[in-house]
């Protein structure tokens, strides 16, 4: 039996209203004659709205109790989109992450997927059932409950899809596809019709946020063919999958907006002090390396942390020097390094845009820039890399 798997996001759930409309997305794959799982998001701002709760009480909340809070935005969307498809004659349960045996390790906020007991879902399947279950979370093998990373429900359904050997994954979102930038910022946009697993994953893990990182190595490691498609009107999506490849040399501008950098000077004899410490800690960060700096890239949220986690080391460099409320923007793409770098610098001079570093990684080229700054300068930088797309264009003469 063919196997699809579906993922609505919190937009496409916001309502009432719009899950009687994804129940409509589902009778399409039924009738084609498909297994079907459905991977939901909390509806709307909901995550948020927990985070926002939990700072109310707490300046430092424990991670633990936050998952344990972060989880039931989740739960809520589950039982009540299987109330939906039950309203319309469709067999279908929920399941909780627990219940649909997605198994973690115990990083509380940011924990990865170690395996899946798909005993449950296949049983549930064989009873004609549609099985809703809840993104982002999952159980630790002493059964705490985790969340996988803000965005993490992607995830979640590309490993379900993985785990159970699906045909595709769909991810439902509020955009039609994947675009050469976020199209809420850079309206000049052109969509993106079909991406390989490593092109998704280098504009994914530069800040494209419209897939979960984690999502495209689950969907790559099993070949999964992951579609993002708007849940709103009907359309091809984007196709990703390990065979198309674009012939374009830039593929996109992807940007981070909540970032810092801290510069760690003459740091001959701690680095691997530090760096040990923070993968520890398993705090994410992009390391740059200047001569005897090492740099620092950082989120936002892990900013206090990792001064703290430097401060330690003290002994082990001459100084530090830290700035906050920066992004992160990236032209991503095949490259020349000396070539891309000398051509952003020039556009962001000719532009008044000041930055404060310029780097090369294997996905592109990557500045600093003041936060203020971020969302002209992916503007400014789409169109010199010649990524307008012609409608836009057209619209302009
Ligand atoms: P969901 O709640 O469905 O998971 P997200 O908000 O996580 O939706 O992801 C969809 C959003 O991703 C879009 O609304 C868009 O603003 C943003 N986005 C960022 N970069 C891109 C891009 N390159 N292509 C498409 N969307 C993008
Ligand atoms: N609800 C979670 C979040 O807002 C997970 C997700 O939407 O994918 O981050
Ligand atoms: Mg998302």
């Amino acid at each position: 039996m063919s196997i699809i798997v579906q993922k609505f996001g919190g937009t496409s759930v916001g309502t009432t209203d719009r899950m009687k409309r994804m129940v409509s997305h589902v009778i399409k794959e039924r009738e084609k004659g498909h297994d079907v799982i459905v991977v939901v998001s909390a509806m709307n701002k909901t995550t948020d709205t927990l985070v926002r709760l939990a700072g109310e009480l707490s300046a430092k909340p424990c991670k633990r109790e936050m998952d344990m809070l972060l989880s039931t935005g989740e739960q809520v969307t589950i039982s009540l989109l299987t109330m939906a498809l039950q309203q319309r004659g469709l067999e279908s349960v929920s399941l909780t992450g627990r219940q649909a045996g997605i198994q973690t390790n115990g990083v509380f906020g940011n924990a990865k997927i170690t395996s899946i007991n798909t005993d449950r879902i296949k049983s549930e399947l064989s009873k004609g059932r549609i099985v809703v279950v809840a993104g982002f979370q999952g159980i630790t093998d002493i059964g705490e409950v985790t969340t996988l990373g803000r965005g993490g429900s992607d995830t979640t359904a590309a490993a379900l899809a993985a785990a159970l050997k699906a045909d595709r994954c769909d991810i439902y979102t509020d955009v039609d596809g994947v675009y050469t930038s976020d199209p809420r910022i850079v309206p000049q946009v052109a969509k993106i019709d079909t991406l390989s697993y490593d092109e998704m994953l280098r504009l994914a893990a530069m800040g494209a946020g419209v897939l979960h990182p984690r999502a495209i190595k689950h969907a790559k490691e099993h070949l999964v063919p992951l579609v993002v498609c708007s849940s709103m009107d009907e359309g091809l999506g984007t196709v990703i999958s390990e065979g198309t490849q674009r012939k374009a040399r830039i593929l996109g501008i992807a940007f981070q907006k909540d970032i810092s950098v801290i510069k760690i000077h003459d740091c001959r004899g701690g680095e691997s002090l530090i760096l040990y410490d923070l993968d520890s800690h398993h705090i994410e960060t992009e390391i740059i390396k200047f001569n005897d700096t090492l740099i620092l890239i950082v989120k936002d949220k892990d900013f206090r942390e990792v001064k703290r986690i430097v401060g330690q080391y003290n002994q082990a460099y001459s100084s530090v020097e830290e700035k906050e409320s920066l992004s992160k923007i990236s032209v991503i793409g095949r490259i020349n390094s000396h070539e891309g770098k000398e051509n952003v610098t020039n556009i962001f001079h000719d532009c008044h845009i000041a930055k404060e570093l310029i780097w090369e990684s294997p996905a592109g080229i990557s500045a600093l820039v003041d936060r203020s700054d971020v969302e002209k300068a992916a503007r400014i930088l789409h169109m010199h890399f010649g990524l307008d797309s012609v409608e836009s264009m057209r619209a302009v003469l």
